[in-house]
């Protein structure tokens, strides 16, 4: 029997493109790529078993950020690479059609639906940069592009693929409810990737112009909180709500975050703050500066905080301070890439 390997988002057009597999009697193996700024994996789980494949999940690596740093190909409106990101997603995929004696690699991408990594000449870079060239099949697009392998060698019937193109959904729709879905199976259309998301960019564009040493955990950390650069090494995030609170003193015990300052108000309702890098006088007051802004019932002297460092505790006051009162977080910092 024919199997490919199909990667699976869990949304609507990658679901459809596995089913017009599926009707040409060819095995799917789906493929879902995972990464810390991604949230889908329930999803994926849910449409693999909707479809009857099996389901491979697999992470991203320590040189994924290297691409987010600086991507070959550009960013999107936040601080996705979408080109670079989908190349090293092929390239994963395209080891995986190895692993699994898989003849080609199909995906759900529409020609001309996304402004980036969907164009027509997009395409071409995905397919000859993650060394797929022609095994790589778009089944929603395929009309519209020049026959593949598995298309000259008739292990596709190419008459039974589509013409799809450009943003609108409405076609797609029909073909699912074409092919029997039902309505809880048609996803709402999202990226399901922080990075596309132009505030969460922002957060990602600080660390990559202004930080100097930035390493993963300071990306796993802009998940969490409101982010306030201090300098080129320090930034303080504040919680936003307890669950936050809770996540910063966690963030704060992990083995490699041991150059973080955990302040947490005593006598008066507020937020935690952490500091990353080094706790210097300065950095301290402003920090607590936040806190102190941030808090909801400070009454008389109950306003200090614990500070909290790998080999000491020691309590400090906190109070407005000017800087503190008046800065803005980095998500409303209009920076950007200069790509
Ligand atoms: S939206 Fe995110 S996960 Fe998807 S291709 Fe772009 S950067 Fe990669």
């Amino acid at each position: 029997m024919t199997r490919c390997v199909a990667l699976l988002s869990g949304g609507l057009d990658s679901m459809l493109a596995i089913r017009i597999m599926q009707t040409q009697g060819i095995e799917v193996e789906a493929l879902n790529f995972k990464t810390m700024f991604t949230c889908c994996q329930d999803t994926s789980a849910q449409a693999a078993r909707a479809l009857g494949t099996n389901i491979t999940v697999i992470g991203q690596e320590d040189d994924y950020l290297d691409l987010i740093r600086d991507p070959q190909y550009g960013y999107g409106k936040g601080a996705n690479p979408c080109v670079d990101c989908r190349i090293y997603m092929f390239e994963r995929a395209y080891k995986l059609m190895e692993a699994v004696d898989a003849e080609f690699i199909i995906s759900g991408e529409v020609v001309g639906q996304r402004p980036m990594s969907q164009k027509r000449s997009d395409l071409n870079i995905i397919s000859t940069n993650s060394g797929l060239e022609d095994l790589l099949l778009r089944p929603l697009s395929a009309k519209l592009l020049p026959p593949t392998k598995p298309e000259r060698e008739g292990l596709v019937d190419r008459e039974k693929l589509y013409g799809f193109q450009g943003r609108s959904r409405k076609g797609l729709i029909q073909l699912a409810r074409d092919f029997g879905f039902t309505e809880d199976m048609i996803p709402t259309p999202s990226t399901g990737c922080a990075l596309t998301e132009p505030e969460f960019g922002n957060k990602v564009h600080d660390l990559i112009q202004i930080q100097i040493d930035d390493k993963r955990w300071d990306y796993e950390a802009l998940n969490v909180g409101r982010h306030f650069r201090f300098n080129e090494c320090v930034k303080v995030i504040v919680g936003r709500n307890e669950k936050e609170n809770t996540q910063l003193e966690y963030m704060h015990r992990m083995e490699d975050a041991t150059s973080t300052s955990l302040l947490e108000p005593i006598g008066f309702k507020g937020p935690n703050a952490l500091i990353t890098g080094p706790s210097t006088d300065e950095a301290l007051e402003y920090a607590a500066g936040l806190v102190y802004r941030y808090s909801s019932s400070i009454e008389g002297e109950d306003n200090m905080v614990q500070v909290v460092q790998s080999d000491r505790e020691f309590k400090l006051t906190a109070y407005p301070t000017e800087r503190a009162e008046t800065e803005k977080t980095i998500a409303t910092v209009n920076l950007r890439a200069t790509h």
